[in-house]
């Protein structure tokens, strides 16, 4: 008996030493940044699901993984160059979130939101990449007043609401607002385009909403009025937060559907968008280590 007891001490002095050991914050790479090359701060790409950011992160090297909460992020380089993948889960609560965080945790020198989308622009096609020069909420909305049996109709809800407003006094801040790219993340996005041969890349603005639309006049609402070329759930939100925190910022975004001209959903369009991605990545990279 006194053996077993002796025995259940050792056990649980060791096991309270292997969990002081593990801070779970992943500080302990914190200091290993000294071996790369260009002394820049990571640049942070975020993708989606699964199918939008793990490839990026299989082509990173060094790689260290780290779980913040319920967001996954892959810290290591490619080609030379330091770069977090961030795993944001879908939404636009998901994806602010995954920034703030990125953000006080990896002071990123710039930002790219890359991944799948639905085209609002018939003269899109399946594979195609938009580069948002703007990005927008498109799922802020006053509506009109009705009445009790007076119905719903999405198409009458012309008022955008400007969920950052300058003037935080106002309490209705009916305005679209229309985030835009970063400069120099964009001329890194069209010097990516000599390498895309999937389809065409235009600039464009990038609709975003805790929403999938398949209303085909709704669409045309979004696309008429406010020019979006693409919707889907993150960019705007990512923007938002970026621009709080003065980080750079661009939204990238493929293709993967286009009910407009009957674009049928491709899953191959998700890997293609990443490799776009690390591709603009490095060639902002490049710039910014040029430029020291
Ligand atoms: N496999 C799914 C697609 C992904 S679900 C399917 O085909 O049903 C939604 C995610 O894809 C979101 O993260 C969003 O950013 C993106 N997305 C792709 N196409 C979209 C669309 N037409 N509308 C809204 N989001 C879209």
């Amino acid at each position: 008996m006194m053996q077993f007891k002796s025995l259940m001490g050792i056990v649980s002095v060791c096991a309270a030493l292997v969990l002081s050991g593990c801070n779970g914050d992943g500080s302990s790479d914190r200091n290993n940044q000294v071996q790369e090359k260009p002394k820049l701060q990571p640049i942070v790409i975020q993708g989606a699901l699964p199918v939008e950011s793990e490839r990026m992160a299989s082509k990173l090297e060094n790689v260290s993984v780290e779980t913040i909460g319920g967001w996954k992020f892959w810290k290591g380089t490619y080609k030379g160059y330091p770069m977090v993948v961030s795993k944001t889960r879908m939404g636009m609560s998901n994806s602010a979130a995954a920034t703030a965080i990125a953000i006080q945790h990896y002071q990123p020198i710039a930002i790219i939101n890359q991944g799948t989308s639905g085209g609002h622009d018939p003269d899109l096609k399946v594979f195609d990449i938009v580069l948002g020069k703007y990005t927008t909420n498109i799922g802020a909305f006053k509506t009109p007043n009705k009445p009790i049996g007076g119905g719903s109709n999405a198409l009458e809800w012309n008022e955008a609401f400007d969920v950052l407003p300058e003037d935080e006094s106002d309490p209705e801040p009916i305005a679209i607002r229309k985030f835009e790219g970063d400069k120099e993340l964009l001329i890194a996005a069209y010097k990516a385009k000599v390498h895309y041969s999937k389809g065409q890349v235009v600039e464009g603005t990038i609709g975003s909403a805790d929403t999938w639309n398949n209303e085909l006049d709704r669409i045309n609402f979004f696309h008429t009025k406010y020019g979006t070329s693409v919707e889907e759930m993150e960019a705007a939100s990512v923007a938002q937060i970026a621009q709080q925190f003065k980080v750079p910022f661009l939204g990238v975004r493929i293709l993967s559907n286009n009910i407009t001209n009957n674009g049928a959903y491709d899953p191959a369009t998700g890997e293609a968008c990443q490799d776009y991605a690390l591709e603009v990545a490095e060639q902002y990279m490049k710039a910014k280590a040029d430029a020291k």
